[in-house]
């Protein structure tokens, strides 16, 4: 026990015993013992007012002078309310520093609360997004930024996965990138970045590609259509060149395929929008697939398994998906040698709708499966080409995933086989109709 309250029980003994005495000195000892409680009370309520008063009304730092517990009391009060206030000064300072630094950053960024109502933002936001500090605050930013993407964005289940590339509502000719990064409680911080220069020149290689790609479709098909009436003629010319014809042939065939795939890709990546709503019916999609994949297949004789679900839908895009699921399937005949098992899956679960083509061909080495979807990407460019490839595949694919909502997921063992997962979300997952 502590000294201040041997202290207090000595001070309670002390006047209940001297108040006792007098008491039975003049014969009332009952009454000298009330007012020995009386006193003893009245000075508890006593301080009790006073540390009361200190904290509501006083405005000193210094607690009133107090004995005994009490003494303590307001000792240890005012020890906690010391530790307080330094704690308050170093976040005042510490959150003046992080003002004064995200103030200084040319990003816009903004504290959002739970229901995605702006607590406070940057001097940049100002200038990006058109935030005003005396009315907007407490506004929700879906009031203020009222493009259809960002909305569709902020509202998506994982946002923090991705990104929103929207037109500044200052000024059209900026383009903003905008990320959501959840932290403590239901809160979000804002980042919206100026990306129009990048964008600009993804632009100008995006144009370049897709006009060149344009200009050389022409003479491939008249220099394709010359050679083919020269392959058909069979005169004696044709025969005397006719290994060279075959070649010719080969290669402008080849030529074309990358160009219609790189026109592909030009068209996917500057179609922005993504908002499919009618059902595709991948199931009678992956049939025909299945009976074209036999006759690819031809003499190496695959073991080809479908397995697919029927009432399966996802909203998308046919032609697009047709495309994906098709690249995918072919790839997994052009990789696997004769007699090899490729088995082709349609399926939900709890995460969503799931294609998967797995083969028991050659499989890719870990190290190759990150760089696997970039444009013109082959583990053996001598192998893909002889295959026909065009190494366009699998970025095609990527993108088209990327406009459904879904990502491409590949399992491969070298030696085993690989197979390619095309996961949608489960939001895609939509009524078929007839
Ligand atoms: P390509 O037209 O060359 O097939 P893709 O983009 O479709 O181009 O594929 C890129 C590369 O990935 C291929 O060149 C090949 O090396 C590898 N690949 C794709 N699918 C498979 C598979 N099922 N098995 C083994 N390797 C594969």
């Amino acid at each position: 026990m502590s000294d201040h309250w041997v202290q207090e029980i000595w001070r309670m003994i002390t006047l209940t015993i001297g108040l006792l005495l007098i008491g039975l000195m003049v014969g009332q000892v009952f009454l000298f013992l009330f007012i020995s409680c009386l006193i003893y009370l009245g000075w508890h309520l006593y301080n009790l007012y006073r540390l009361e008063h200190w904290f509501r009304k006083s405005k000193k730092f210094q607690p009133p002078e107090a004995h005994g517990i009490w003494g303590e009391v307001f000792y240890q009060f005012y020890r906690l309310q010391q530790r307080n206030r330094k704690r308050k000064r170093k976040l005042t300072s510490m959150l003046k520093r992080f003002q004064s630094s995200t103030a200084a950053m040319p990003d816009a960024t903004v504290v959002l609360g739970a229901r995605f109502e702006i607590e406070w933002f940057n001097k940049a936001a100002t200038q990006l997004l058109g935030l005003q500090f005396s009315v907007d605050t407490g506004q929700l930013i879906t009031n203020l930024l009222r493009h259809p993407d960002f909305f569709h964005y902020i509202t998506s289940k994982h946002p923090e996965k991705s990104a929103v590339k929207i037109i500044s509502p200052v000024n059209a000719n900026l383009i903003l990138k905008i990320n959501l990064v959840p932290y403590a409680n239901n809160r979000h911080l804002l980042l919206a970045r100026d990306i129009t220069q990048l964008h600009r020149l993804e632009q100008i290689r995006r144009d370049f590609v897709a006009n060149v790609s344009h200009e050389l479709r022409t003479p491939l098909t008249v220099v394709g259509g010359f050679i083919e009436n020269m392959v058909d003629a069979e005169d004696e010319c044709s025969q005397q060149w006719q290994r060279a014809l075959f070649l010719m042939q080969q290669q402008t065939t080849r030529m074309r395929s990358i160009v219609d795939d790189l026109l592909l890709l030009s068209r996917l990546e500057s179609e922005t929008t993504s908002n499919f709503s009618e059902p595709v019916n991948v199931a009678k999609i992956l049939t025909e697939l299945y009976e074209e994949a036999f006759i690819l297949s031809g003499e190496r004789h695959h073991n080809i398994d479908l397995q697919i679900d029927k009432k399966l839908c996802i909203a998308g895009h046919r032609d697009e998906l047709r495309s994906t699921f098709s690249n995918l399937i072919v790839n997994a005949i052009r990789y696997t040698p004769e007699q090899g098992k490729i088995t082709i899956r349609w399926y939900s679960d709890s995460e969503g709708a799931h294609f998967a083509v797995s083969d028991t061909g050659e499989g890719i080495a870990a190290e190759h499966l990150p760089r696997l979807t970039e444009r013109f990407y082959r583990v053996d460019v001598g192998r893909s080409r002889d295959q026909g490839g065009t190494g366009l595949g699998l970025a095609i694919v990527k993108h088209v995933l990327n406009r459904h909502g879904g990502h491409l997921r590949i399992d491969s063992i070298v030696d085993q086989g690989s197979t390619f997962y095309c996961d949608f979300p489960i939001d895609k997952i939509i009524e078929c109709t007839r």
